[in-house]
């Protein structure tokens, strides 16, 4: 789409406020729209943002980070082809925005450009990433101060069907409209949790879909009065809301996937397993890029089918690289990974763009998982002994422990660049240290309600 089409869509739309958003290095989605009198100049103008915003907390406390202070500023430019009128209000239109500096040039501390420069690195290597993420949420009611799920239901209940049939048939029909395809849906194994996945699409396409997915899921279930919440375990004895991350290299015509190979016992091939290497010995430090919130920890513990040690198996989901089982008659095109350690108080484009940057770094080195990598049974079975001497990491089991993997990773870190990496970790560090200092009962509050 062009600058040409978008306001001519927006005008027959009878759009008022478009809102150009961008993700945060708090995994935070924020924006800032104009009217659409305004429309056709800030599309070539973009809107101006303080730097400070990239040096901001996921609670609104500015960091000290180098050139992200009071001085200082960017523009918020839209990408013309993610313009998207939201079927749950009319009277608003979406766009996804870079973050590029006074001169024109993209702004090294932006998080969707970084993403596509890892797109554009796979591309060098002759590889197009396809993905989806597979977000995990729950449905909740407030009580006086206090949130509580809608309902008691078990997991693929028919009953829970019910109790949120109002939420997600609205739902289905808003994410058909912005072209969100749905593949399926089901309620999940915790109280008021739900699952409604997404058709994958290509990587920068991906993580933009999970922004407007959060949006749409968050609008949809207030206007139903409930509360959506993304929060990695958004209740301390439910299930844990993950948001798997599938992907795949394709070739650059986007005819055959590579990771397909029905010689190989997994059906996978060459480079697949240069992914698996290259993603599992990056695992501890991608994960404070994928489970980057305090909260993600007490989702990531052994025997919730989330993940806790770095290992790959086929089909399994204590594994944190699933190989999941093809699709019969489809097999070429459903060959994929599953990364579990993720959720969606990631930043999409941060998570994908690690995550690519990881496996890259085991298809330039030719890397492959060590054997005793690959389990077939709950590693949480596995005895101390066994999983050392199968090299069988337990994944960080805090986000401290994840921070200093991640300021160890060359290969992440040189991805990320310093202006990035820097302002990323700074507010990780004051997410560690804030929460470090309070209770649980803090902890969940604060992560309720915010992606
Ligand atoms: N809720 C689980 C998680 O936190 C995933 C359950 C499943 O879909 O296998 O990742
Ligand atoms: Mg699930």
């Amino acid at each position: 789409m062009d600058q040409a089409e978008v306001l001519q869509r927006a005008r027959e739309a009878g759009v008022q406020l478009v809102f150009f958003l961008y993700c945060d290095n708090g995994g935070i989605i924020r924006g800032k729209s104009t009217h659409i009198s305004g429309l056709e100049s800030r599309l070539n103008t973009g809107i101006g943002l303080t730097v400070a915003m990239q040096a901001m907390s996921d609670m609104d406390m500015l960091q000290s980070v180098e050139g992200m202070g009071p001085v200082g500023e960017i523009r918020l430019v839209p990408d013309p082809n993610t313009f998207t009128v939201l079927p749950y209000n009319p009277k608003r239109a979406v766009m996804l925005a870079d973050m590029v500096r006074l001169d024109r040039s993209p702004w090294e501390a932006c998080p969707r450009t970084f993403l596509k420069r890892m797109i554009a690195r796979a591309a060098d290597a002759g590889l197009t990433i396809q993905a989806a993420f597979e977000p995990e949420w729950t449905l909740a009611v407030k009580e006086g101060d206090s949130f509580v799920p809608c309902d008691d239901s078990l997991c693929f209940s028919s009953v829970g069907a019910t109790t949120a049939q109002g939420v997600i048939d609205d739902l289905v029909s808003s994410l058909d409209a912005q072209g969100l395809q749905v593949e399926q849906y089901y309620p999940e194994l915790g109280h008021g949790q739900q699952e409604l996945t997404i058709r994958h699409s290509d990587a920068l396409r991906a993580a933009d879909n999970q922004i407007l997915y959060r949006e749409t899921v968050r609008n949809v279930a207030w206007q139903h009065g409930f509360y959506a919440s993304f929060a990695p375990k958004p209740f301390a004895d439910q299930a844990g809301n993950g948001c798997h991350i599938h992907f795949s290299a394709w070739d650059q015509a986007g005819e055959r996937n590579l990771f397909f190979e029905p010689q190989d016992a997994l059906n996978l091939s060459g480079i697949a397993y240069n992914f698996i290497g290259g993603v599992l010995e990056h695992l501890p430090g991608l994960v404070a890029l994928t489970c980057p919130s305090v909260n993600s920890y007490r989702r990531l513990a052994p025997g919730s089918w989330s993940s806790a040690f770095v290992c790959y198996g086929p089909d399994n989901r204590e594994a944190a690289l699933r190989v999941p089982s093809l699709f019969w008659g489809d097999e070429m095109a459903s060959s994929n990974l599953e990364l579990k350690p993720s959720d969606s108080s990631a930043n999409p484009y941060l998570a994908l763009g690690g995550l690519i940057a990881a496996g890259l770094d085991g298809v330039d080195r030719g890397l492959q998982p060590a054997e005793g990598l690959r389990v077939d049974v709950d590693p949480a079975t596995l005895s101390a002994d066994q999983l050392a001497a199968r090299g069988i990491q337990r994944l960080p089991s805090n986000l401290g422990e994840a921070i200093a993997a991640l300021e160890n990773d060359r290969v992440l870190l040189d991805a990320l660049a310093p202006t990035l990496a820097g302002s990323y970790l700074a507010i990780r560090r004051a997410d560690r240290d804030l929460f470090s200092n309070n209770d649980t009962a803090f902890e969940l509050k604060h992560h309720f309600y915010k992606f």
